[in-house]
């Protein structure tokens, strides 16, 4: 039987992320998000995804920690904000309600000293108005070249452009990192959805809810699977959802048919 290790993949594909870009082998899915009380899609996240010949489809949770420690994050997170935001762009013109796009950004171009100009000129490339974008960023940012991240975050939020904070409760979690990053929305993670039976995950999500609230953030909660978890979350103050109840992540021509 052949064992895919994870070293021969690093081996394999760690070095491959250009070839693949220009093999055609990247594409962009999108997941909605929507209000909790109305229902309403509110957006789309956009997710990588790598199809490999030979390896078939190889899920994010194995290339982006490849592509982050080669470096290849900077090209591929690149080319999946230009096609996100020609992509918001395109549907715009088709549909007439607002919503945001949200793409996930890594510390590494983050740290480029050019990040800010380089979304910026993108921006007027595909012609999405900034504030129809919302960067994701994680708390690894602090991990990085941080002074040179916060100024790149404030020039862009100063143009318009959202940031939210992802996975939020997982990890590095503070609560003194919310008052340090100009941020729009926080993403609750999806491992508090799975412990909602428990009273104090209740209680934390509510005063999650509520932090967020005073600080003058929306919150989106992922990994809603059904009804129960969707109208418990809202009871305990979430604004918005993401997650399979809705939809898991699809292609742009399926994605459209959750805004027309
Ligand atoms: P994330 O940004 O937290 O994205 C949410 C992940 O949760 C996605 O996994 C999505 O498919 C999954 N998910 C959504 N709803 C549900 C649900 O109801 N149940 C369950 N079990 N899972 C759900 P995916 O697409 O595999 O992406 C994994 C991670 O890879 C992302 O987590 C993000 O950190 C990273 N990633 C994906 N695309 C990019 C990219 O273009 N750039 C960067 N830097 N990271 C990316
Ligand atoms: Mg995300
Ligand atoms: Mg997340």
């Amino acid at each position: 039987m052949l064992m895919r290790t994870k070293s021969s993949l690093e081996r394999s594909l760690g070095l491959d992320i250009s070839r693949g870009l220009e093999a055609g082998e990247f594409s962009v899915y999108y997941q909605p998000q929507w209000d909790l009380f109305s229902k309403s899609v509110t957006g789309f996240e956009a997710l990588a995804r790598w199809h490999a010949p030979g390896y078939g489809q190889i899920s994010p949770s194995e290339f982006i920690p490849i592509a982050e420690s080669t470096g290849g994050i900077k090209e591929l997170g690149e080319w999946v904000l230009l096609t996100a935001c020609g992509q918001a762009k395109r549907w715009q013109k088709i549909v007439k309600q607002p919503f945001l796009i949200s793409v996930n950004v890594s510390g590494h171009q983050l740290e480029q000293k050019d990040f800010a100009s380089r979304i910026i000129t993108m921006l007027s490339i595909t012609g999405l108005a900034p504030e129809h974008l919302e960067l994701e960023i994680t708390e690894s940012v602090f991990l990085h070249n941080l002074p040179a991240i916060l100024h790149s975050l404030t020039c862009l939020r100063e143009e318009g452009v959202r940031f939210a904070l992802d996975d939020f409760g997982m990890g590095y979690s503070s609560i003194h990192h919310l008052s340090r990053l100009p941020l729009d929305c926080l993403k609750i993670d999806q491992s508090f959805v799975r412990a909602l039976d428990s009273g104090q995950t209740r209680t934390v999500i509510k005063a999650m809810a509520n932090l967020a609230g005073e600080l003058g953030m929306r919150t989106v909660v992922e990994g809603v699977q059904n009804e129960s978890e969707e109208f418990n979350l809202w009871q305990l103050g979430l604004n918005q959802g993401q997650g399979y109840k809705l939809s898991p992540p699809v292609s742009a021509e399926k994605a459209i048919g959750f805004i027309i």
